[in-house]
């Protein structure tokens, strides 16, 4: 079997991009996989064109040697837009793999450890709301629920007064409702809070401190990533565990928080950090450390589906993120239609609040390709935040 063509497959879906990419064989089997890198995909397709040029002809049955040709082919090796494309393509051989072996890919990855992959859901009203948010949640059985950082009259992640940010603002309104949540709708739940990397260490420090012991079971990714020293710093500051890691690209950049006990839950992406090749060997060290994954999912079905595999086939599991629930469904445009589901006619469905580990060959999924060309990609940006004193701050 050889590859015949990698092709990338930008769509529009609800009110974001996603990156499908399809890698064809000469024997007729086509693998899907997903690039993770929300934003600038452009940059992404550009690295896929690059490879193109070389995987043509490779047996895709030799995913662990490709895996080290696309990262190790270039001087500048790795990276994030890089190890994106790379991560779509090595899902998409895995996909291959299962198909032309006939059996489900977490059956490549070992095994089956679970028959449900448990998920997580986000509560995302602000002040009262957020209480019926989670109110609702609980009455459909969710028992793990992140809700996110609040702002004044923020809603759905945005606010309607020009895309303000105040740190110290939200912390005061989202400290005060968090704990109000513990008591009004117990402590027989796992409650986390995703900051979206929008505090420093201080301000972290300050929220964790605002808050009854016990209120909150994780606190994702407070401040940016790319310095391990500052969560370091911050570990000292804090005793709430930490999830950290969607941004990662390689087991590299998970190296020191995962060495150091830098997070508590490994947030790996699978469509970031390098495909399953990759994952696999995060998985394996996170263990090594008594570290569960708490994988980041926030993309499409081909990243769900993939996701569910590599849950499927590794011991220190956690819960699998979902965002199409009872209080929010990512995959809805402003149309009211949920974009996703002529789009990808074979995807994993949320039964009660976990996912069935499928049987199929391969990954479960497809996708509809003259959709995909009817949705297509757009240019989005992600909201350009300020300060009050017209500074830029994280989205
Ligand atoms: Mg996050």
């Amino acid at each position: 079997m050889k590859i015949t063509d990698i092709k990338p497959l930008p769509v529009w879906v609800g009110s974001r991009n996603q990156l499908v990419v399809k890698v064809e064989t000469d024997e007729g089997i086509y693998g899907l996989g997903e690039s993770g890198l929300s934003g600038r995909e452009l940059a992404v397709v550009g690295a896929l064109k690059h490879f193109r040029e070389f995987l043509i002809g490779k047996d895709p049955m030799q995913i662990g040697r490709i895996w080290q040709e696309l990262y190790r082919s270039q001087y500048f090796e790795g990276g994030r837009v890089l190890l994106a494309a790379q991560s779509a393509i090595d899902i998409a051989l895995y996909d291959i793999a299962g198909k032309a072996l006939n059996v489900p890919v977490y059956q490549l990855l070992g095994g089956k450890h679970r028959d449900v992959i448990p998920c997580f859901a986000t509560a995302s009203g602000s002040g009262a709301a957020l209480i019926d948010d989670v109110k609702l949640l609980r009455k459909h059985g969710w028992n793990v629920i992140r809700t996110g950082p609040m702002m004044l009259d923020h809603q759905g992640g945005f606010t309607s007064e020009g895309d303000i940010f105040e740190p110290r603002e939200s912390i005061a309104m989202t400290a005060k409702w968090l704990t109000k949540v513990r008591e009004e709708c117990g402590s027989d739940f796992v409650m986390g809070i995703d900051y979206h990397h929008r505090l420093n260490i201080a301000e972290t420090a300050s929220f964790c401190q605002r808050m009854p012991m016990g209120t909150l079971d994780f606190i994702e990714e407070p401040i940016r990533d790319e310095s391990p020293e500052a969560y370091e710093a911050l570990r000292k500051l804090t005793d709430i565990p930490f999830a950290v890691g969607e941004e990662f690209a390689s087991k590299w950049q998970f190296l020191p928080f995962i060495e150091k006990h830098l997070t508590d839950f490994a947030r790996i992406d699978l469509c970031n950090v390098g495909g399953f090749t990759e994952a696999m060997k995060v998985a394996g060290w996170a263990e090594a450390h008594y570290i569960d994954l708490m994988p980041h999912n926030p993309l499409g079905p081909v990243c769900t589906a993939a996701t569910i595999h590599m849950a499927a086939a590794v011991p220190n599991f956690a819960w699998l993120e979902v965002r199409v629930t009872q209080t929010e469904n990512l995959y809805y445009g402003q149309s009211g239609i949920n974009d996703a589901e002529a789009l990808f006619p074979v995807q994993p469905l949320l039964v009660g609040t976990s996912f069935p580990v499928p049987t199929a060959p391969g990954l479960g999924i497809e996708i509809d390709e003259k959709l995909a060309s009817a949705q297509a990609w757009k240019f989005w940006e992600a909201p350009h935040w300020k300060r009050r004193d017209g500074s830029v701050t994280n989205w």
